[in-house]
């Protein structure tokens, strides 16, 4: 030995290894005697140097030395083999690195023969230095070391381990080409897992064998979608759980790493399609089995989870979005074919409609009493509208089935242009808008089909007047190059830039869009679209939402089909599109007779959008109320503010403030919250009704309405409105209706209540007040009852137990006439409460047949509750049941 007991250096190594660290120390403890190189005593001065020289390096170096290739290294080479250290010291370097001597030997032997260093990066090496058979990487120099003969003695070596840096470029390449084929097949999940999963034979090293499982919409659990590695017949073809599957892989003995060992290990992965989406499946990836399954190879396995993840989330979006688009394309072609069929069918009605109303206005026009004709005037020109829409939707149909075809003729298109613009001229300036026309001659022949061009530049004119508020409209006309092109540009409210691809697409509307009217079908652009392309065209729009929007048509100056039989002019129905909805044109406010002097009636505010609407309202009404109008929410509330109306019938669907945006503007103010409100609505149905009731309207009516049920509709809002003195009778009810009164028609009323029961306490006489409602007969109209009865009762006065009281038996008879009435012939329930010097009679009716027999009503706990609240009587009856609450 040359070291002493406690291993400090003995004199005899002369201090070689003194400065060597950790390894210096136990080198200097080493018994070299029993090695090949003997005793440090004895070793040549090239040796003692070289050892020195390896000690002293901060840099990975190892030294063999003689023919037994005797061991020397430093503390940082020690770090590279692991638990090779220290039995490498003084050992064989081919003994010691004896598993990856094959890759070795061929430098180290080179060097000392050719007496010329080495230089290899990146050198694969088996090495066993963490208990099993690692895949490592090593840039290397071998060179030379020579004795004190000056021949070769041994090899030094000078090496960096690159281990981690290969198997990141070489994990980041994969992701790459993994990410690359998922790119490539948008749309087919099948496909794009296909070659995601092909591009995992890319790098067998990492990922020796690997395979996809998805779960599909037809069967539970998950189904193979793809394997590379081994034949996928080897693996599971569905699975219920993943449990078996790592198993599974070990049980194949496929080969893998760099020296085929294998493969024993697989990880499982769940393909989530991100934060709180379900799992879509799963990606199986065996392990290298050459490779630890380190943090970093783990990261690795997640990354690629995350890219299948998310091509499959991303093919199943966008497969759904297709299918979605394609299932609206399918319902626009429906909705077009039913529109087409329809308005065949309505042709002919709307003809013999118009025709004779015409008739009798050119017969006998002038000799009419004025309101009459008016009257007269007013359908015919609805009956145009609707004429118009009809033929625009025939035409449309006609265009897509390809039966249409332009005949273009020559036409002086600047005249004829500036003539179907000056068409709208008296509506653009009713409207208080600017028009200009700036169509100068052509100077050259263009060939169009005038009734087509006559649709383009009406339906872009007319649009611009229906979107534009103020400013004005500007529609030129030029030539350019074999072109003519026809701009038409508006001031109006603008088109988000989100609209502007799907603008000229049949139906499609700009949601929210203020206009002088709702009215349309989104089939005007979608049709200039057509008739444009029918000219070998284009057509687009630049917009500004707030600025405004230009249209711009371009059309080539073509070639006649046909010879022109004379100078295009706007035809009949160009003249008809000059009336719009929102135009006053009528003067109707002089039509209706004004109140009686001296009588004081009650004010109606009428609101609607419709000017037509307005003034048959304003007719309609006069007789028995004083009519004011406002064309939308906004104009309304400055109209409420000036002066108080005792009644405001609304519309719903109005370009600014719809009816709903009016009546919760009322209902929040304090000043106007008791202005009762009746709403017209278009949607018929129970939707629209429940959302009329919660916004807390006190009555609506579907349109088309009858006169008359308006009529009796407002007066009973009127009169619930009243305080009443003790004895007034209740409204009268308003006639049943037979089934053809449409969807909403007015149903019987509940029969009036009879009052009965104690007077009231002569100190605080609860107030006489009434109400009738109808209601859905759906458990949402329930909440809608329970607030109309609270602020009825309060309005009486009743004390609050009381009331509660009555409110709860209410709502139960409510709760039962709309569970219980079966197949109603009516969607309703009507409830009428009277409070009549403190005595209470409620009475509520279904429209059904009550599946138990009425007798019932004795049982249960909601019978029990009412009848400790108050006297109840039911009465059932084929057409529905009334139950009746008397309040002790
Ligand atoms: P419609 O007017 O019957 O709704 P169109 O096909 O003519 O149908 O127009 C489609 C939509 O494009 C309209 O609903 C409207 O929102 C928008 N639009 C058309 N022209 C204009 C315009 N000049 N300014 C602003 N918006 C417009």
């Amino acid at each position: 030995m040359s070291a002493g007991p406690d291993g400090a250096p003995s004199p005899a190594d002369g201090g070689l290894f003194r400065d060597g660290g950790e390894n210096g120390r136990l080198m200097a403890a080493f018994d070299w005697a029993g090695s090949p190189v003997g005793p440090v005593a004895g070793w040549p001065a090239s040796l003692r140097h070289a050892v020195r020289t390896v000690l002293a390096s901060r840099f990975p170096m190892i030294l063999a030395w003689g023919a037994g290739y005797t061991q020397f290294y430093n503390d940082a080479y020690a770090t590279l083999i692991g638990a090779k250290h220290p039995a490498a010291i003084g050992a064989d370097l081919r003994v010691t690195l004896a598993e990856g001597w094959a890759a070795l030997q061929g430098p180290v032997e080179h060097a000392m023969t050719a007496r010329e260093a080495s230089w290899i990066p990146q050198l694969l090496l088996l090495l066993e230095r963490a208990g099993y058979r690692e895949e490592t990487y090593f840039t290397v120099s071998h060179a030379p070391a020579y004795g004190d003969d000056g021949r070769v003695a041994g090899m030094h070596a000078v090496c960096t381990e690159v281990t981690r840096q290969v198997l990141a470029e070489r994990r980041q390449r994969l992701l790459h080409d993994v990410a690359t084929a998922a790119g490539q097949q948008l749309g087919d999940e099948a496909a794009t897992v296909r070659e995601m999963t092909a591009a995992l034979a890319g790098d067998p090293l990492d990922v020796p064998v690997a395979a996809v499982y998805l779960n599909t919409p037809d069967e539970p659990g998950l189904r193979r979608a793809a394997a590379i590695g081994c034949d996928p017949q080897a693996l599971p073809e569905s699975l219920s759980g993943d449990g078996r599957l790592a198993a599974a892989v070990a049980g194949l003995g496929l080969p893998g790493g760099p020296w085929g060992d294998p493969v024993t290990e697989a990880v499982v992965l769940p393909l989530s399609g991100g934060a709180g989406a379900d799992r879509v499946g799963v990606l199986l990836v065996g392990v290298n089995p050459n490779r630890a399954l380190d943090a970093e190879y783990r990261t690795f396995h997640e990354l690629l989870a995350g890219q299948f993840a998310g091509a499959v989330g991303n093919a199943r979006a966008y497969a759904a979005q297709r299918s979605r688009a394609e299932a609206l394309a399918e319902l626009d072609r429906a909705k077009t074919t039913f529109f087409a069929n329809v308005s065949h069918e309505l042709r002919t009605p709307l003809t013999l409609l118009m025709a004779p109303i015409a008739d009798a206005l050119a017969d006998a026009g002038p000799g009419l009493p004025a309101g009459v004709r008016d009257q007269l005037t007013l359908a015919l020109r609805n009956g145009h509208r609707l004429q118009r829409l009809v033929n625009d939707l025939l035409e449309f149909v006609s265009i897509e089935a390809g039966r249409a075809s332009a005949v273009r003729v020559e036409t002086d298109l600047a005249a004829f242009t500036a003539e179907l613009a000056g068409v709208l001229r008296a509506a653009t300036e009713r409207a208080g808008l600017r028009l200009t026309v700036e169509c100068p001659p052509l100077g050259r022949p263009a060939f169009v089909d005038p009734r087509m061009w006559e649709k383009i530049v009406l339906n872009l004119v007319a649009n611009a007047v229906k979107y534009t508020f103020v400013g004005g409209i500007d529609v030129s006309l030029r030539a350019a190059g074999d072109a003519v092109v026809l701009e038409v540009a508006d001031t109006g409210v603008g088109i988000p830039a989100a609209e502007l691809p799907q603008l000229f697409e049949r139906f499609h509307r700009v949601a929210g869009s203020p206009a002088r009217s709702r009215e349309g079908t989104g089939l005007g652009l979608a049709l200039v679209r057509e008739l444009v392309t029918l000219h070998g065209g284009s057509v687009r729009v630049d917009s500004e939402p707030g600025v405004g929007s230009t249209f711009t048509v371009t059309v080539p100056l073509g070639a006649p089909d046909a010879p022109a039989e004379g100078p295009a002019t706007p035809s009949d129905a160009a003249r008809g599109a000059a009336v719009t909805p929102w135009d006053d044109e009528l003067d109707w406010s002089a039509a209706p007779p004004g109140p009686p002097a001296g009588a004081p009636r009650p004010v109606v505010l009428v609101v609607d959008d419709n000017a037509d609407m307005r003034a048959y309202l304003r007719r309609l009404l006069s007789p028995e109320w004083t009519v004011r109008t406002a064309d939308d929410g906004v104009p309304a509330l400055a109209s409420i503010a000036e002066m108080r109306p005792d009644v405001v019938l609304t519309d719903v669907m109005m370009p600014g403030l719809d009816g709903f945006g009016l009546l919760r503007a009322l209902r929040t103010d304090p000043a106007t919250r008791e202005i009762p409100v009746v709403m017209l609505t278009a949607r018929a149905g129970q939707e629209a009704a429940v959302e009329g009731f919660d916004a807390g309207v006190d009555d609506y009516l579907a349109k088309p309405f009858q006169s008359a049920e308006l009529v009796a509709r407002l007066r009973s809002v009127l009169g619930r409105g009243t305080r009443r003195a003790p004895g007034v009778p209740l409204p009268p009810p308003a006639p049943p209706a037979g089934p053809a009164s449409g969807p909403v028609a007015t149903p019987p009323r509940p029969r009036a209540p009879v009052t009965v029961g104690e007077p009231p306490a002569p100190s605080a006489p609860p107030r006489t007040v009434t109400g009738h409602w109808r209601l859905p007969s759906a458990g949402s109209s329930v909440p809608a009852l329970r607030r109309r009865l609270r602020a009825l009762f309060a309005d009486a006065g009743l004390d609050d137990d009381r009331a509660y009281d009555l409110v709860l038996a209410t709502c139960e008879a409510a709760t039962n006439a709309i569970e219980h009435a079966q197949d109603p012939t009516e969607p309703f329930i009507d409830v009428a409460a009277e409070v009549v010097g403190g005595r209470v009679e409620i009475a509520v009716r279904d429209y059904g047949r009550w599946r138990e027999r009425v007798a019932s009503m004795d049982r249960g706990r909601g019978s029990m509750l009412m009848s400790a609240i108050g006297d109840i009587t039911a009465t059932p009856s084929p057409a529905g049941t009334t139950v009746v609450i008397r309040s002790r």
